[in-house]
């Protein structure tokens, strides 16, 4: 039996449900439904129209309807009154194929067909900035390895303790909170779990900081790159696959501590990097922070090629310790449910096709990349990365065309109205246009 929303309403006290949505850009979009509406939303869904989202939907197009997950449930730790939910989108009677999350869900029930599932960990960066975005907010944070300053930290501990405190409430487990290796840069990590959790909790987490941050009249952001001269926020997943309570990623005889299904689902990572890059990268500024010259602390912390090893920060996959790898080519403006579809994609493929990663490269990548020429480079701005994942086979079966086409169309029709004005330009400083469409990613 499904949970009874509206029994739940009763005994927690919820007056209103957030009826969630993540479209195909990662925008979070809702109704707010009171809760003597909740029975008939639980079973049919709150309406909305596609056209309206970017979903490559035509204003012709009948209602489609965000069914809300029980499951889902979080109470609002500063507003209990309500609930939030995310919701998977129907429309005539079907699950609508270009829904992230349903596109997650389809990836889960494809590694299912193995007997496994998928867990993991994100590690969201944010800034916070001066309300127009314009700079950090903290004038005295200006060291030039601002990374772990306590009182950089400390400055802010009202606001991180406030959203710190909210996770506990949440039952996350929140482990730790620091400054990041930007000036005005922070990160939160907690504990990993089932692929679609971590999705749903990456969703609320980013909605959570921007608005606490906003009620201590600061902003965050999880744009890749808001400042040239400074590293960018990334989005780490840590990534590692299961039978029931076995970690099937875990082998202690290996050098390092992986199993050869971990290397086989590495490998289709790796072999997928570029094309996925459209998911994992997918805004014009994300191309800013990976293949970038070294920031003002004196590394970008991210990759340019595609290459993995053992605990060594400078390679696009790292194996920090046994049973699971950390993949950091995403960054914060990933839409969290494409990040976990598309590592679960390229990974079946690789599980598939038994693919070898080859050997781990031990060198410190920012300094010696020349001596491997024939390592792979990521894509330089995101036209490739369409153009590599519209071709790439393996992902248009595993998503569809039809949703790869949209996603394309979408991407595309965002990057003619960018060229129409502006110049991508590394060398330049960050355009007006890439702040006023990413700063809240
Ligand atoms: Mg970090």
């Amino acid at each position: 039996m499904p949970k009874n929303l509206f029994q739940i309403a009763k005994s927690k006290k919820i007056k209103y449900f957030l009826i969630s949505f993540v479209d195909l850009f990662g925008v979070l979009r809702s109704k707010l439904v009171p809760a003597q509406a909740i029975k008939e939303m639980q079973k049919n869904g709150a309406g909305f129209a596609g056209f309206a989202a970017w979903l490559d939907m035509s204003p012709a197009d009948s209602d489609m309807f965000g069914i809300p997950d029980p499951d889902s449930l979080i109470q609002l730790p500063w507003n209990k009154e309500v609930g939030w939910l995310a919701s998977d989108l129907w429309m005539n009677g079907k699950p609508v194929e270009a829904s992230p999350r349903v596109m997650l869900k389809n990836q889960i029930k494809k590694l299912k067909q193995h007997n496994l599932n998928m867990k993991s960990g994100v590690e969201c960066e944010y800034f916070l900035t001066s309300p127009d975005g314009s700079s950090i907010a903290d004038p005295r944070d200006t060291q030039s390895k601002p990374c772990y300053d306590q009182s950089a930290l400390m400055r802010r501990y009202d606001l991180i303790k406030e959203i710190c405190d909210c996770m506990i409430d949440m039952g996350w487990g929140p482990y730790q909170n620091d400054h990041e290796d930007a000036n005005g840069q922070f990160e939160m990590n907690w504990d990993y779990s089932d692929c679609l959790k971590t999705a749903d909790r990456q969703t609320f987490f980013k909605y959570m900081v921007k608005t606490l941050a906003e009620k201590h009249g600061l902003r965050a952001t999880f744009m890749p790159k808001p400042f040239e001269n400074l590293t960018g926020n990334g989005c780490h997943a840590h990534i590692s696959v299961w039978e029931g309570n076995k970690n099937k990623f875990l082998d202690k005889s290996d050098k390092l501590g992986l199993s050869k299904i971990a290397y086989n689902f590495l490998g289709g990572v790796m072999k997928n990097a570029s094309s996925l890059s459209a998911f994992f990268n997918p805004t014009i500024n994300s191309y800013r922070r990976i293949n970038a010259p070294p920031t003002k602390s004196g590394a970008t912390w991210s990759p340019s090629s595609i290459s993995y090893t053992g605990n060594n920060r400078t390679h696009m996959i790292r194996i920090p310790d046994p049973g699971r790898f950390e993949l950091r080519l995403m960054d914060g403006s990933v839409n969290p449910y494409l990040l976990q579809a598309g590592v679960l994609a390229a990974g079946i493929e690789g599980l598939n096709k038994k693919i070898n990663p080859g050997k781990p490269l031990h060198c410190n990548m920012y300094e010696e990349s020349d001596k491997y020429p024939n390592l792979s480079k990521l894509p330089n701005e995101l036209g490739e990365s369409l153009n590599k994942i519209t071709d790439n086979k393996v992902i248009n079966e595993a998503f569809g065309k039809n949703v790869i086409d949209s996603y394309v169309k979408l991407k595309k029709i965002e990057l003619k109205e960018f060229n129409s004005k502006e110049k991508f330009d590394k060398s330049k400083p960050i355009t007006k246009w890439e702040r006023q469409n990413t700063l809240d990613c």
